[in-house]
């Protein structure tokens, strides 16, 4: 019998046939493969590899489903013992694990667990509604997800469309009918073609399908709606809360007289550079310098960034200034101040560059803190004004210039919960997932 399959064998391997014997060796080969493959799934269940799921960056399918939960009738709503009580009611949620109990990390993933759950919850209870990507939309949804979480600005926009119901303006009226319907659909979503529609009429760049820069429709859209009342209505209420004023001073070297320029903000910017010997360097070394600080992680505080703007700079060798007291051209320096800060403070982490022939973008990682101080960027110190700013949005981009995603991260209005918006996508997201994201806009509020 051996001796017959073996002068078969030979005989088709005897290049008589040789593509039999090609298809021979690709069964061969997918068979090994599924068997592997199959190998691996089954040693998964088992792998202590599983038991470090994130439970926090679960993301439910378009962000409308909520994982299966039901309590006990004894359990507490809130509280560390109704925490146990509810974990033990949790059933299966979809690709997740059963994990031995002594497994040391069961209690952090535990945490995250109820952490993710309580979010979820709170959800449900009070809104999360996502925004439908169209045509590259995301540069639009991370832009509105970031201003409709802003408390003051929300408000602000509900009050106007009470005061001027019908006559309200188109730009912000299609606004403010957006975030009515976002708030009645908190456990769905949404899109925001009409106001993308709108605003085409005021920048023809976001009247075509392709990707734009969020930061620029975030400002178009805030500048478009204060221009509408302010001419309509003569309502500077959005000018108030979101405009700021920046003080650049140059003193003489000589005479130390000072001329100051104000200058009004809507949104900060602010440069990312690692150091200003790298914004020295130019061309290929320059590229190379910030591929290898990205390559090992290097990265800039939001303090050492304002610190840095509100530094003072002595102005290069060979650049004079006519001093009127002095009757002549002497060296300067130049400091800049925060003459007024909004409540609503808008922050720009400058990425790219405004050279349209630079394509690179800055890939700095920049840390933040929920809580932003600015008493001492301030010219005038008035003690009973409080400087405290609190986080309340973050627009992040990944990719590069020409190939990108944008998404948000907020804070729920009525409570600390955070939220990643991926278009019509929602997940919570945890407090260190939102601090150690690729910021590209940051929004703090003054409470
Ligand atoms: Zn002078």
């Amino acid at each position: 019998m051996a001796d017959a399959i073996r002068n078969a064998m030979t005989g088709i391997f005897d290049s008589n046939y040789p593509w039999i014997c090609s298809i021979l060796l690709l069964i061969i080969v997918i068979l090994l493969i599924l068997i592997i493959a199959r190998m691996c799934t089954t040693s998964n269940c088992i792998s202590p590899s599983v038991t470090r799921v994130d439970f926090r960056t679960y993301r439910l399918p378009s962000g409308i489903h909520e994982p299966k939960v039901h309590r006990t009738a004894a359990a507490p709503a809130s509280g560390s013992n109704a925490s146990s009580q509810f974990v033990s009611s949790v059933t299966q949620l979809p690709g997740s694990v059963n994990m031995p109990e002594t497994t040391p990390l069961l209690s952090e993933n535990v945490k995250r667990m109820i952490e993710s759950i309580q979010c979820y919850q709170e959800r449900q209870e009070s809104g999360g509604c996502g925004l439908v990507n169209f045509a590259n939309s995301c540069y639009i949804n991370s832009a509105l997800q970031c201003l409709c979480h802003i408390r003051s600005f929300t408000d602000i926009i509900l009050s106007i469309q009470e005061k001027y119901q019908r006559h309200l303006t188109p730009i912000s009226s299609a606004y403010a009918q957006l975030l009515t319907k976002m708030k009645s659909l908190p456990r769905s979503s949404t899109t925001a073609y009409e106001l993308k529609a709108c605003l085409s009429s005021v920048n023809q760049r976001f009247s075509t399908a392709d990707q734009q820069d969020s930061h620029e429709f975030l400002t178009t859209l805030i500048e478009a709606m204060h221009d509408e009342l302010m001419d309509n209505y003569q309502d500077g209420s959005i000018d108030d809360l979101m405009h700021g004023t920046i003080r650049s001073v140059v003193k003489c070297n000589e005479c130390l007289d000072e001329s100051y320029t104000d200058q009004s903000f809507l949104s900060l910017p602010i440069s990312v550079h690692q150091s200003e010997t790298t914004t020295s360097l130019s061309g290929m070394y320059q590229q190379f310098a910030g591929f290898l600080s990205a390559f090992i992680g290097r990265s800039i505080s939001l303090d050492d960034c304002f610190e840095r703007l509100f530094s003072v700079e002595q102005l290069n060798e060979g650049a004079h200034w006519f001093c009127s007291k002095c009757q002549k051209l002497t060296k300067v320096t130049k400091t800049f101040h925060l003459e007024h800060v909004p409540r609503v403070l808008i922050l720009q982490l400058k990425r790219f560059s405004n050279d349209l022939t630079d394509d690179t973008k800055v890939k700095t990682k920049v840390s933040f803190k929920h809580q932003l101080d600015l008493q001492k960027f301030m010219n005038r110190c008035e003690l009973a004004q409080s400087w405290l700013y609190t986080l309340v949005a973050v627009v992040v981009h990944e990719g590069t210039l020409t190939s990108g995603h944008y998404t948000a991260f907020a804070r729920h209005l009525d409570n600390e919960c955070w939220h990643h918006f991926n278009d019509e996508d929602v997940s919570p997201a945890s407090s260190k997932k939102v601090l150690t994201s690729d910021a590209y806009i940051l929004v703090y509020e003054r409470r």
